[in-house]
């Protein structure tokens, strides 16, 4: 079947939910209604919700019936089995913790591990990655390569780790670092992923300082999948294998399910220490739960595990990507300024370069957002000098880029939801001289992004 070069959704639909198509005046008033922040629209009101990947997609008939082998036992259930042992075989790591989401992982860990005045150093921190570091009085330090700074530049692991800027802090500030992380692919840089060689690299150096390494693995499979395509001596492999290799130079994981777990809620914490596990174990308890359940259903733990299976399989991986890529192609076609090149997970429009005339403290990436829900009811979220601008100090800063991520839920949108996507943000770009800033009327101190209420500058 390889003489054909359409690649097609590697599923057929059982099951379908209605979207609700709303009126122009419809969404200004839901817009307004919500602050002029698109976390605060009531979901019913978006037609296409790109706002995250993040416990979006569709599960499979398989994850569907797994559902029903759920065993609920407080204690040693069978499903935590299953979950464990797939985890297990997937990233060899000794101990596995589950969570009820990617967080939880985080802030075990980090909480378990981390001292005021420490230092983790990153690819980049993902925006609860950061805060979870941050609020144990700890620096988040970003050390992506430079490339991956610039939104136009095209490098193919533009999620790799500057080893020269990891080796200076490990040399200047290595009895502050009590670990090194690093995020597959690196959703805020773009959905970008990181080489094999890099991650070797990193290991060397973890190695050379004594420093254990963790992947912040949300992505691992489309990570696997871009390595497998791109990097030298790799095309051969299955992504499982290369899958493995990456766990394989790490310590230890923290993993958000709603991703490439395939599922609706979930997450984990694994790792070899074996002292750390039993501190992370004790928080787990007193917060999440039993260590057999961690804050998840035992049917959860079920559709996890069959989703981890799933998320490997070539037809899958090459799909996703393919999607991605598509929907990438076209905007770039029509002169949209997008983040080069297409990322994993999602596309990311640059609004810093499509409105020069919105300076960052001005939001642009907020502009975009909502000019894109009221003109064509898609969602997408902006990542930028709102999520990332406001620093523990209380000052304000534009983040190094302002954008805004159009990031496909998986297995849920077909080709021509994705069109009518690439339509629109092309025809919301024709606008952008009508666009304007915005200001902040109320946010709380910290990810202030997810709640902030806004109001347009000049009107
Ligand atoms: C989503 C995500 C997290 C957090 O996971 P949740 O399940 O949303 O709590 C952490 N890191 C990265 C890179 C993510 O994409």
């Amino acid at each position: 079947m390889s003489e054909f070069k359409t690649i097609i959704e590697p599923f057929r639909i059982k099951a379908v939910e209605a979207v609700k198509f709303t009126h122009r005046e419809e969404r200004e008033a839901a817009l307004r209604e919500a602050g002029y922040n698109v976390f605060r629209l009531h979901a019913e009101d978006v037609l296409v919700d790109l706002l995250t990947d993040s416990g979006t997609g569709a599960m499979s008939a398989a994850q569907w019936g797994a559902l029903m082998q759920g065993d609920e036992s407080y204690a040693g259930s069978r499903s935590y089995y299953r979950f464990r042992d797939v985890v297990n075989d997937l990233t060899g790591f000794r101990h596995v913790i589950p969570t009820h989401q990617g967080r939880a992982a985080e802030r075990i860990l980090f909480h378990s591990v981390l001292e005021a005045g420490q230092v983790v150093p990153n690819n980049n921190h993902f925006d609860t990655t950061r805060a979870n570091v941050e609020v144990e009085k700890a620096e988040a330090r970003d050390l992506v390569i430079v490339e991956g700074r610039v939104p136009s530049r095209v490098h193919p692991f533009k999620g790799n780790m500057d080893l020269e800027a990891l080796e200076h802090a490990l040399e200047s500030d290595g009895d502050r670092i009590p670990l090194v992380m690093v995020t597959v692919t690196n959703n805020t840089g773009g959905g970008q992923p990181v080489s094999l060689e890099n991650l070797r690299g990193i290991r060397r150096l973890c190695d050379r300082y004594r420093k254990p390494f963790f992947l912040d693995a949300c992505r691992f499979a489309e990570n696997s999948w871009f390595i497998k395509v791109r990097e030298e001596g790799q095309g051969a492999r299955s992504p499982r294998e290369i899958a493995r290799e990456m766990f394989s130079l790490a310590d230890g994981c923290t993993m958000s399910a709603k991703k490439d777990g395939l599922a609706n809620i979930g997450g984990f914490l694994a790792l070899n220490d074996d002292a750390w596990a039993e501190r992370c174990r004790n928080l787990l308890i007193l917060t999440e739960g039993f260590p057999t359940y961690g804050g998840l259903a035992g049917y959860d733990l079920e559709a996890v595990a069959r989703g981890l299976e799933e998320v490997l399989e070539e037809p899958y991986l090459r799909y996703r990507i393919r999607s991605i890529e598509y929907l990438h192609e076209r905007l770039v076609g029509a002169g949209v300024p997008v983040l080069q090149p297409a990322g994993g997970h999602a596309v990311y429009l640059d609004a810093r370069a499509l409105l020069p005339h919105i300076p960052p403290l001005e939001y642009p990436g907020i502009a975009l957002a909502d000019a894109l829900y009221v003109e064509a009811g898609i969602r997408g979220v902006e990542i930028g000098t709102v999520m990332f601008g406001l620093h523990p100090d209380g000052t304000e800063r534009p983040a190094d880029m302002d954008l805004v991520r159009l990031a496909i839920p998986r297995r849920v949108y077909t080709q021509s939801h994705i069109d009518y996507v690439a339509e629109a943000v092309i025809a919301v770009a024709a606008l952008k001289d009508d666009l304007r800033g915005y200001r902040i009327t109320k946010a709380p101190p910290v990810l202030r992004h997810f709640t902030a209420l806004f109001e347009p500058r000049g009107a």
